[in-house]
């Protein structure tokens, strides 16, 4: 049979598959151009009389086949060459091109640093790459698939001065005419494309002398010293993976790459890990502990993909959370194993697995495994739903099957389809035959069907409950899912154990349980991906539960957001929410303040423009819980564990937010001693020291942060004192502090700098007239329409929460084009079910606070001995 006809937009024909590629760039740094050429070994499946490639904005100048020159055709993005191919014949197509730099953190793009030489500022320029998913294609014509594999042979011309690395190690470098040398590397095993990495600099590292293989650092030369954290993280996952996996990692290199910018938190290029600089280079002793857990996350995160993801990889995008998810749950897995301490589990628990129910809430949301159908669909998938859903469904799997047995199925994995590309089916496949359990069935709903469900418990006689589902949806007015039906995996926890497991596959489902006393928790450590809803009174005996010391960390942790969320959606009433906390004053754990500390802020900011004193009221109710450990938290010491630490942190933070007077105090002393005397401040506080200082200070405080900011050697530091800039009350002050962010910063951090006045209603307010005064400067500086220009805009009316809001933002944005329409539209989704929520709620908090905060219509119980203005 022979193969013709039209392309496929998404995917490339499969009658032919590339074998080898040798590359060859000639790239200028500076200039930001290159040529090239590429030669393919093409192996051809079936007889066909032509051959499709991915190639984006190259100048292709000739191509030959074998031999002899042979024309070309392009199409949209593909080149495509016709002539007659027999099956089973190995072709060689070479061409020849040339192309400029990308203007944006993709493909093959500039970036830089400054170093000091002989007392002056000097700019070094770097070449980097970046290509998942699929802009390899906009830097050499390729098959630009994850399931088209070929191996690498890379050479790379650039000045003799500079450093160039790729996946694999240097094989020679033979100097040439006019400055420049070739640096050819050692041929790869078969790759796909999105994991081939370029960078041409001037770098220096350090080395790993524990491992296996070459473990290196690189850097800008000047910040080579803050890169020991990350080498010695480097050597720890290397031999953990290897272990566990019990695969060898295949390549004979590891190198670690931080660049000055980089569009991700890290990227996985097999055998050259790029890095956004501050994700990695931190200094031990002032960077905060919360920063080296990141630095920690990432890098198992990066390091696991080498087995999954790069040793076995995606047969196409739609399954990007396969790895993401993954990769996400062994670097938790691997940190709860080697740091304990750091219990990654609960910090998702409270951060990721929260994010991810919260966008799969809305109507928007998409299905795990994503429908694509175009490339933007492609680009549209690194989002909260891949990683965070995808990892989610990895913990209910690892749950259900227990983790040794898990692991096993993932080991077998491995092993079966090394250099081959996957489904999830085929997971299933491998965890089945280790279990014996059918877990595939389950869970392709879960990755196929987009949203979760709510579980509501509704209690019977004779300890006997009745469990039903529905999709939980945001926006309770919405009914349009009412078919929708997930397997769900209803652990229940009792005081009698262990805990009772039922799978739920249908609407709804009756079970009597035997209780000891008059407890019960549903989603036992909060493993399923679902909310449970209780009635009232239930709500307050889980309350108690949590204080007599029935409910874990997990479940304690899983209750409140849970609660929280169902309040929000107008599921339960928002009371409810505080009848749960008000007991637990006594909670010693830092992430289950985290959670109740996040959703009583989330609800604070509905009531944010709400002039009936419940957002006073909500810091008196976080002032009473708190208040007890106000003193502790302020007393911090070397000796203390990462768990306390994490508590005071919280605490701490919380009181700032709240006005604790104590706390007030203790940051403005702290703040004396380190712009008077020199101190250093400790750095898990500054953030929140600088913060203070600005939300209680006016002029003379903003001087001063900006000074600090200015002046800051260390990135940590100026880090904190440029997003403490917009927590300043006065809107004559943030006004000069916005106008300072667009004549000043870089374009990748303004959404950064703005951050903070997100957090206030004076800077919400100003936020909002900023953008619309200022909306051709703004554009103008970030590239109309562009990533970054959406995510200003997006955090700009993200808090706004009125009826009034709503109408200035559709008249402001009816003439702004297509690109902001999803913004818009979330935005004002997300004020009318704040409206709605105010209208529920609102009169009824207000009668909750006056009895149990014994506040009187009027004021609160203002705060003795501070004066808020100044
Ligand atoms: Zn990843």
């Amino acid at each position: 049979m022979t193969k013709s006809g039209t392309i496929n937009d998404l995917q490339l024909p499969e009658h032919v598959r590339p074998s080898s590629y040798t590359l060859q760039l000639k790239v200028d740094v500076e200039k930001q151009i290159y040529d090239g050429s590429v030669l393919i070994k093409i192996f051809i499946y079936e007889d066909c009389d032509f051959i499709v490639l991915n190639s984006s904005n190259l100048e292709v100048q000739g191509a030959r086949l074998g031999n002899k020159p042979i024309s070309w055709s392009v199409d949209r993005e593909f080149l495509r060459f016709d002539s007659k191919f027999t099956k089973n014949e190995l072709v060689e197509l070479s061409i020849e091109f040339a192309g400029k730099f990308n203007d944006h953190i993709a493909g093959l793009y500039q970036s830089s640093y400054t170093i000091e030489e002989e007392n002056e500022e000097k700019t070094r320029y770097v070449a980097a790459t970046h290509f998942e998913p699929i802009d390899c294609r906009t830097v050499f014509p390729c098959f630009d698939q994850p399931d088209m594999r070929a191996e690498f042979e890379i050479i790379l011309i650039v000045k003799s001065e500079l450093t160039a690395l790729s996946n694999m190690e240097v094989e020679k470098e033979i100097a040439l005419e006019n400055g420049f040398k070739q640096v050819v590397f050692k041929r790869s095993p078969p790759m796909p494309t999105y994991l081939v990495g370029l960078l041409i600099g001037q770098f220096d590292y350090v080395e790993s002398k524990l491992s296996r293989i070459p473990i290196r650092v690189w850097s800008d030369p000047g910040k080579i010293n803050k890169a020991l954290y990350a080498l010695e993280l480097a050597e720890a996952a290397l031999e953990f993976y290897e272990k566990q996996f019990k695969i060898n990692y295949p390549l004979p290199k590891l190198d670690f790459v931080a660049i000055p910018d980089f569009p991700k938190l890290g990227m996985e290029n097999f055998g050259l890990i790029f890095f956004k600089e501050e994700t990695i280079l931190v200094d031990r002793d002032t960077t905060s502990t919360n920063n080296k857990y990141e630095v920690a996350a990432t890098i198992f995160h990066e390091v696991s993909h080498q087995w999954f993801g790069n040793l076995v990889t995606l047969k196409f995008w739609d399954s990007l959370w396969l790895k993401e998810g993954f990769a996400d749950w062994m670097s938790w897995y691997a940190i709860d194993s080697l740091y304990p301490e750091w219990k990654p589990f609960q910090n998702y628990l409270v951060y990721d697995l929260q994010n991810s129910l919260t966008a799969d809430a809305l109507s928007t949301t998409h299905s795990v495994e994503m429908p694509i159908a175009s490339l933007e669909d492609i680009k549209q998938g690194y989002d909260s739903i891949s990683y965070a859903k995808g990892c989610s469904l990895i913990v209910m799997v690892a749950k259900w099957l227990g983790v040794d047995i898990f692991m096993e199925g993932v080991v077998k994995y491995l092993s079966t389809f090394s250099w081959k590309a996957t489904t999830a089916s085929d997971l299933w496949s491998c965890l089945y035959d280790v279990s014996g359990i059918d877990v595939g069935s389950a869970m392709e709903v879960w990755i196929k069907q987009a949203g979760f469900p709510k579980v509501t418990v509704e209690e019977l006689d004779d300890n006997k409950i009745k469990i039903s589902q529905r999709r939980f949806i945001s926006n309770p007015t919405v009914t349009e899912y009412d078919d929708y039906l997930f397997p769900i995996f209803v652990n229940i926890r009792t005081t009698k154990e262990p805990s009772y497991q039922i799978l739920l596959k249908s609407k709804e489902e009756i079970f009597e349980l035997e209780l000891e006393d008059d407890f019960f928790k549903v989603n036992s450590d909060q493993v399923g991906f679902y909310r449970t809803a209780y009635s009232e009174e239930r709500w307050t005996k889980l309350g108690l539960a949590g204080v007599q010391g029935k409910l874990s960390v997990e479940d304690r942790i899983g209750l409140l957001a849970d609660c929280a969320k169902l309040a929000e959606s107008g599921y339960i009433s928002t009371i409810c929410f505080f009848e749960l906390l008000k007991q637990w004053s006594c909670e010693k754990d830092a992430y289950v303040w985290d959670e109740a500390i996040n959703d009583l802020f989330d609800i604070q900011d509905v009531f944010i423009f709400d002039n009936g004193n419940i957002f006073e009221g909500i810091n008196q109710f976080m002032r009473n819980l708190i208040g007890n450990h106000i003193q502790a938290s302020l007393e911090i010491s070397q000796k203390d564990s990462y768990e306390l630490n994490n508590f005071k942190k919280t605490i701490f933070s919380a009181g700032y937010s709240n006005g604790d007077p104590l706390v007030i105090k203790y940051c403005r002393e702290k703040f004396a001693s380190f712009t008077h005397d020199g101190n250093t401040v400790n750095a898990d506080q500054r953030g929140v020291i600088f913060k203070c200082v600005a939300k209680y200070g006016g002029q003379e405080e903003y001087e001063r942060l900006m000074e600090i900011y200015e002046e800051a050697d260390d990135d940590d530091i100026a880090d904190d004192a440029l997003v403490s800039l917009g927590r300043f009350p006065k809107p004559d002050i943030l006004q000069n502090f916005l106008q300072f962010v667009l004549d000043s910063l870089n374009e990748q951090d303004v959404l950064f700098a703005l951050s903070a006045l997100k957090n206030h209603s004076t800077g919400i307010t100003t936020l909002w007239r900023f953008l619309r005064n200022d909306w051709e400067s703004i554009a103008e500086k970030l590239g109309y329409g562009s990533e970054t220009h959406i995510k200003v805009v997006n955090a700009c009316l993200l808090r706004l929460a009125t009826r009034d809001q709503k109408d200035e933002i559709e008249s402001f944005f009816a003439d702004k084009g297509e690109v902001f329409e999803k913004t818009v539209r979330s935005a004002l989704e997300r004020i009318d079910l704040k409206v709605q929520w105010v209208e529920r709620d609102g009169s009824k908090l207000r009668e909750w606070f006056k009895t149990n905060l014994h506040y009187s219509d009027g004021i609160v119980s203002k705060v003795e001995g501070l004066s808020i203005d100044k």
